[in-house]
């Protein structure tokens, strides 16, 4: 029997992985990841593990004896290159082929490339895996400017973990604000505060036009000093595999409720997925750790035989220096936003749409962060 292969060695393929023994699936696992080694967490990589410069590595999810004790077949450093459907068959970077009766998709992301002079591969950094961690780490010594492009979560969690190191960080974003696409104005609105006393350059609406030796040039002329350039400008699903295999995409792996793709016999969950989800009205692609571990654990149960858990609200966090945002619900960029407390260390935020909460937006507020992930209902009834 060929047995479940999961292909990307990631958040959502090591817990799907390991989900499926949990649930009592007795046929074969394997799990093939393109990235050497043990698979190991990324949160830390913009977080402690940057702040530390590499000393606080983030844990492997599991040690190399739990693989064996599980019988889930690893294959490190081994990519997916083609799906034949018709043949259940893989193929394999090794130039191997590879059977399946069941295969999830848990490749991610990658980092979104800006096809802009000066920001092509090897000449800007990036933050995806511990590769580009490392890196980033080997650059600081001696490292006067860093620009970084994009004031989301990624680029903002370095700036943090780099403040007050003596590299001078300068933020430069297209948006009006601070994680826009992400948080409500007032979210925004602390973070730049914040960001701006750690001494962060922090520029918005601006449009960046091209790179120059020692410096990043904006489309207005202005000239910003960097000795190096971090891109953290958003990730792309990587579909071009299933595109490739026939499989529906958009902006992700098209799922159903379960997690299937259009093809019943390969699901897709995690980065890669865009599957309908009871919090918002039409289907999303979320890029969380919860998400993906939640759409593994699902996945293993299924195709284990077992009840499949209910969803759970979706949540995410970020810690910028002394901000620890916590997020419960979905939220929309145009939901209004109510303001229940704002201490200035503290801030709580409602978001509503159509008079229903729909999300709460926390900073240091761990507790109503928790007591909201029980409370926001969902958007669309349970079919
Ligand atoms: P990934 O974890 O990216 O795993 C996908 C794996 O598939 C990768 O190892 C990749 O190499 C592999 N792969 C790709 N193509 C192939 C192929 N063809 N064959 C084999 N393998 C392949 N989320 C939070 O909720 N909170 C945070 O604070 C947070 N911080 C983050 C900080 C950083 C620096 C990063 C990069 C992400 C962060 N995230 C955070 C997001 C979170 O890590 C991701 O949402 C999560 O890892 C998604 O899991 P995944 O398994 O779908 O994708």
């Amino acid at each position: 029997m060929a047995g479940i292969v999961i292909a990307g060695a990631g958040q959502a393929g090591v817990e799907c992985a390991f989900g499926l023994r949990a649930a009592g699936y007795a046929g074969e696992v394997t799990l093939i990841g393109a990235e050497p080694g043990l698979p190991g967490q990324r949160p830390p990589l913009s977080k402690s593990y940057l702040k530390s410069r590499g000393t606080e590595a983030p844990l492997p999810f599991r040690g190399a004896a739990l693989y064996d004790r599980q019988r889930i077949g690893f294959l490190a450093g081994c990519a997916l290159r083609g799906i034949d459907r018709g043949a259940r068959r893989l193929a394999l970077s090794d130039g191997r082929a590879l059977d399946y009766d069941r295969l999830v998709l848990a490749t991610g992301a990658r980092n979104r490339v800006l096809p802009l002079p000066g920001f092509g591969p090897g000449e800007v950094l990036g933050l995806r895996d511990l590769a580009d961690a490392d890196m980033l780490i080997a650059r600081l010594p001696g490292l006067r400017r860093l620009a970084v492009i994009g004031a989301g979560f990624i680029g903002l969690e370095v700036a943090a973990a780099l403040a007050g190191s003596g590299i001078a960080v300068t933020v430069l974003e297209a948006g009006p604000r601070v994680m826009a696409r992400a948080v409500s104005a007032e979210v925004s609105a602390w973070f730049e505060r914040l960001h701006r006393g750690m001494g962060t350059d922090l520029r918005l609406g601006v449009e960046v036009a091209r790179r120059e030796p020692g410096a990043v040039v904006l489309a207005d002329g202005t000239r910003i000093a960097a000795d190096a350039v971090l891109v953290a400008a958003g990730v792309v699903p990587d579909t071009n595999l299933a595109a490739a295999a026939g499989l529906a995409t958009g902006n992700g792996i098209l799922t159903d409720d379960l997690h299937r793709s259009s093809d019943p016999a390969i699901f897709a969950i995690g980065d890669v997925a865009m599957a309908p989800n009871r919090w918002a009205a039409d289907p999303v692609r979320l890029e969380s750790v919860a998400n993906a571990t939640e759409q593994a654990r699902r996945v293993a149960a299924h195709l284990a035989g077992k009840p499949v858990p209910d969803p759970a609200v979706p949540w995410f966090w970020s810690h910028q220096g002394a901000g620890r945002l916590q997020m419960a619900g979905l939220a929309r960029p145009q939901d209004a936003s109510r303001v229940i407390e704002d201490t200035g260390e503290v801030l709580v935020v409602e978001r509503h749409r159509g008079g229903r909460l729909v999300a709460l937006e926390t900073v240091n507020a761990l507790r109503l962060h928790m007591a909201a992930r029980k409370a926001i209902a969902p958007e669309r009834v349970p079919a």
